[in-house]
């Protein structure tokens, strides 16, 4: 989250605060999620956390205290059930939070093995549930321990063996003595949905997530209820030790040789009876990794079970087994995760927005973050009633959540880590562009700005109307509305309408072409049809559809203003609450002078007389035949052109056809116009015969 590159002997009491607090509150995330299987944050907020940690920790070297929760994986579980020890360690995995991470990955191993060629990976998908290791003891399964903190877990055998996808047996004829077989226990998330079902009709506290309903599920001390949860689990590790001879397998081959790669072994441990994610690929190179990556990204979403990122395994065990482990990480593997949706960051400022209703939307400056695959610097706050519910403080950190196509918003303040300097922050009394006195009504969440000069409402009111669905003005953005506001050339939508070529001249970066382009292309805006006019004039709950819907029924603005909130509501697809709006918009004496002064300017406050009973119908009575590719026109548009100059258009050439529009690579049909002799048109003679 912030970047401590730069080296320094003795970190400032403020860094030195900071690791303090991220410590205390990483401990403590911890232990809820590991012993009380009940986590307080996102994992995605406590991986950007630790890795805050990390960092500091890693350029100030004297920050680091042998409990923090980065020097050891997991926690030890108070549980009631009995602690082992074991027999192989069980490592955490490393994080690659981007591609770049993924790449120095390589390139870390790489330094330690420089002679390595290729070095083909597997890329399995990482699953989202809690790791077991599995002890088969002469090919019985004899102890399910849970991961703990990896050296120490929980022996849950018992619950493991209530997993259908867990051999109780392995299918084999020579059992070496001892044969270790992790993997991961997850929950399907149909199950995981209808357990929270339950849990919400006997009013007990749902689980956050099917990793931590999974964890909870294995530490049930009723082995009754984990067999109705349906717990599945895909293996993926397989470890023989001080064994070297072949196996002899029940089915199908009779020798089998011991695994020498990754990909091997999940071939072997099918073959034994597990259940291995059919969803892996050897991977050739880094590209072949991303592709699987990318992949996975969005098909993801359609798999039964959760998984939040790729592992990516170095195929070759011997090689594995040169690079060895870091204290807490195999060398050789690393997790690839997908975008965080949710995480962390510093509250640098909050600043006020007015909308072009007159919104009064807080909105919180923050240092720039990755989410969901875009940087984001601002949140919404939403409104005072949010504002007091987050108790935001400028200086917090927040965590801040960004969904596909959302306004990325704050869910949450850490108050653990805020700083003695913090300052906290209320909605202004005034309205930070105009000065006048906002209003917040009874029992309304939004707090607004009334005075409809206000600058910001003006401006947002104008940005609207020249935007592309309204009245579609080129060249006219933000930028100049923005001057031309402050300037006061403007004030409402009509003086638009008013500006010449020499009023705008003399602005800064103008100049007469550019003036002379944004006044054509006001000029023009004068014959966009009604509807869009409708829409433009920004009444709330009026979009672009229910603007189209109302200019139907109502032809004019004079109509539209005169019907009453019940006839507004008869048309289909408004309700009344876009009918009230409606209704009052048009009651507001400014709102009626504006339609007024726009009446007077020439922008279309009617709707075009239909083209039936107005324009010339040149192909009345006449029917068309369309064939092959026509160089400009789609068939449809083609069609919708015939029939507005009254033609009719029907799919097969006969004598009673008038004409044959033909384009290219025209088939049976224009042989057929041919031998009938019915008139060919290209379509050319076509748009200058409608015209
Ligand atoms: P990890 O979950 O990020 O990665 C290691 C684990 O991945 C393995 O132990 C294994 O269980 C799993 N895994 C899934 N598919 C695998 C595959 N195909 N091959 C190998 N392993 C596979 O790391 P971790 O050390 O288990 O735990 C840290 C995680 O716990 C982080 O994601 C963190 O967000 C979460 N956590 C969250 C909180 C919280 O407050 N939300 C607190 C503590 C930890």
């Amino acid at each position: 989250m912030k970047n401590y590159a730069v080296l320094m002997e003795i970190p400032s009491a403020d860094i030195q605060q900071r690791a303090t607090e991220l410590r205390s509150l990483l401990q403590q995330a911890s232990y809820a999620y590991y012993v009380l299987d009940a986590p307080s944050l996102e994992d995605s907020v406590y991986d950007r956390l630790y890795r805050e940690l990390q960092d500091l920790e890693t350029h100030y070297p004297a920050l680091v205290t042998p409990d923090s929760p980065t020097q050891r994986v997991g926690e030890k579980p108070a549980s009631q059930f009995i602690s082992v020890r074991h027999n192989i360690a069980l490592y955490s995995l490393e994080n690659a939070f981007s591609l770049a991470e993924f790449a120095a990955w390589e390139e870390r191993w790489r330094r330690l093995e420089p002679d390595i060629g290729a070095a083909p990976a597997v890329a399995e998908l990482k699953i989202d549930g809690n790791a077991l290791a599995l002890s088969y003891e002469n090919g019985i399964l004899t102890r399910g321990v849970t991961r703990g903190d990896g050296v120490t877990g929980e022996d849950i055998t018992q619950n493991v063996k209530t997993i259908r996808s867990i051999p109780l047996r392995l299918k084999l004829h020579n059992p070496p003595p001892q044969i270790e077989v992790r993997g991961e226990a997850f929950l399907p998330l149909d199950v995981f949905e209808q357990i929270n079902q339950d849990r919400e009709a006997a009013g007990a506290a749902l689980f956050a997530n099917p990793r931590n309903a999974a964890a909870g599920t294995l530490r049930q001390l009723d082995s009754r209820i984990v067999a109705r949860r349906q717990l599945d689990f895909f293996a993926y590790t397989l470890i023989i030790p001080g064994w070297h001879q072949a196996l002899e397998l029940e089915h199908p081959a009779p020798s089998h040789p011991l695994p020498a790669t990754q990909q091997n072994s999940l071939e072997l441990l099918q073959k034994l009876g597990f259940r291995v994610n059919p969803n892996r690929q050897l991977c050739q190179s880094a590209q072949e990794i991303e592709d699987y990556y990318q992949y996975w990204a969005t098909e993801r979403s359609r798999l039964s079970y959760l998984t939040d990122g790729v592992v990516v395994k170095l195929d070759s065990l011997e090689l594995q087994d040169r690079l060895g482990f870091t204290q807490k990480c195999p060398r050789w593997a690393v997790a690839l995760k997908y975008p965080a949706e949710e995480a962390p960051t510093r509250v640098i400022n909050i600043t006020v927005n007015v909308g072009r209703t007159g919104a009064i939307t807080p909105v919180a400056e923050l240092q720039p973050i990755q989410l969901a695959g875009t940087t984001v610097s601002r949140a919404s706050l939403h409104n005072a009633d949010r504002l007091s519910e987050l108790d935001i403080h400028i200086g917090d950190t927040a965590v801040v959540r960004k969904a596909g196509e959302i306004i990325p918003e704050v869910v949450q303040i850490l108050p653990e880590l805020r700083p003695a300097d913090a300052v906290p922050f209320a909605l202004p009394t005034h309205c930070p562009e105009c000065g006048e006195p906002v209003v917040k009504p009874e029992g309304e969440a939004v707090t607004r700005c009334v005075n409809c000069s206000c600058p910001a409402i003006v401006r947002g009111a104008l940005i609207h109307w020249a935007s592309r669905d309204a009245l579609d003005i080129s060249g006219l953005g933000e930028k100049w509305l923005q001057q031309w506001v402050s300037q006061g050339l403007v004030e409402s939508i009509a003086d638009l309408y008013t500006l010449t070529v020499e009023t705008l001249m003399p602005l800064e970066r103008m100049g007469q072409q550019l003036a002379q382009k944004l006044i054509e292309a006001i000029a023009q805006s004068q014959q966009k049809p009604w509807s869009r006019v409708l829409y433009g004039l920004g009444i709330r709950h009026v979009g672009s559809v229910n603007a189209q819907l109302l200019s139907e029924q109502f032809p004019t603005a004079e109509q539209l203003g005169a019907a009453t909130a019940a006839e507004i509501e008869k048309v289909y697809g408004i309700g009344p609450e876009i009918a009230q709006s409606v209704h009052q918009w048009f009651r507001l004496p400014a709102n009626q002078v504006l339609v007024q002064r726009l009446a007077a300017a020439g922008v279309q406050l009617a709707a075009k007389v239909s083209s039936a009973t107005s324009q010339p119908q040149p192909f009345t009575g006449k029917t068309f035949v369309l064939t092959g590719t026509l160089p400009t026109l789609k068939r449809s548009e083609a069609k919708t052109l015939v029939e507005a100059a009254g033609g009719k258009v029907t799919s097969s050439v006969s004598k009673k056809t008038d004409y044959v529009v033909a384009g290219e690579e025209a088939g049976s049909k224009l042989e057929k116009a041919q031998q009938l002799g019915v008139a060919i048109l290209s379509e050319a003679d076509l748009r200058s015969l409608a015209d």
